[in-house]
């Protein structure tokens, strides 16, 4: 008698969400069979975030934490990514159709546990280092932003993520986290069709003539940022929490200063991508 194992199980599912099931319309699941002649429009995707990391740690540390520490993503690109034919090499640490445990306690847009519905890459980078002078951050080799880049949009693609799902690990964990930092080159992906991104004239329009250094009023940044995506406070003080947040807000987007500070440029941004992504 032939036995089928759960993995086996889930191998057939697999074929028949993948529509390799033949025409037929049954798939044999050993003691039963499954009809999949009809199939239901209203689905779609169990992935709808993509999650950027830094691992702060080297090339073999990074792989010994992601594969027997506390915690794993998805892919993993080394500080120095091998080239094989030509095309740079991704590590795949955790099958995209299984939980990778990258995000943590997180939240994005009113979800939260990112981890139940994100595809996360973590990046070999030393993070920042402090000292007197404040902190010191460690730039991305090109070699890694490119293979980033194909993997990304991949993802994307395949997936159909939304461009402001495209996250820091420090948007969704702003009170935890700093990765993958300001000199993650979110501008230059978003000019490759990854992750969102402000239009300068709008920008413009809602700094309606204001130097970007000016006070913005905390409230309306709050209300922005919160309407955006981010959980924080709205009692329009600048408390620690709030300037985390404003802080991880410029990380991604003005990296010039993350200072947390709410500024006008701040509010501009946060106004035109709410204009791109949020009406
Ligand atoms: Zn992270």
């Amino acid at each position: 008698m032939r036995k089928i194992s759960i993995a086996g199980k889930s191998i057939a599912l697999a074929l028949i969400l993948a529509g390799c099931a033949g025409k037929t319309g049954l798939t044999d699941c050993g003691d039963y069979w499954v009809d999949t002649s009809v199939t239901s429009l209203n689905q779609d995707d169990r992935v709808r975030y993509l999650v950027i990391h830094y691992t702060a740690v080297d090339d073999r540390e990074s792989l010994a934490l992601l594969t027997h520490g506390a915690g794993s993503a998805h892919y993993l690109v080394s500080s120095l990514p091998p080239v094989v034919n030509g095309k740079p090499v991704a590590r795949l640490l955790v099958p995209e159709d299984k939980r990778a445990w990258h995000a943590g306690i997180s939240d994005w847009n009113g979800r939260s546990n990112l981890n139940d519905t994100s595809i996360g890459i973590e990046i070999v980078n030393t993070g920042f280092t402090e000292s007197a002078a404040g902190k010191r951050w460690y730039p991305y080799a090109p070699e890694q932003v490119e293979l980033v880049a194909r993997l990304a949009k991949d993802i994307i693609q395949r997936y159909r993520i939304k461009p402001d799902n495209v996250v820091a690990h420090s948007d969704i964990a702003p009170l935890r986290k700093s990765d993958p930092g300001p000199l993650f080159p979110w501008a230059q992906l978003a000019e490759r069709g990854i992750g969102a991104w402000p239009d300068k004239n709008a920008v413009d329009k809602y700094l309606a003539g204001r130097a970007p250094d000016a006070q913005a009023p905390v409230a309306d940044i709050q209300r922005a940022l919160g309407r955006y995506g981010y959980r924080l406070p709205q009692h329009g003080k600048a408390d620690e929490e709030t300037t985390r947040v404003i802080s991880a807000f410029q990380m991604h987007f003005r990296p010039g200063d993350i200072s947390g500070r709410a500024d006008a440029q701040t509010e501009a941004i946060a106004l035109a991508l709410l204009e791109k992504y949020r009406t």
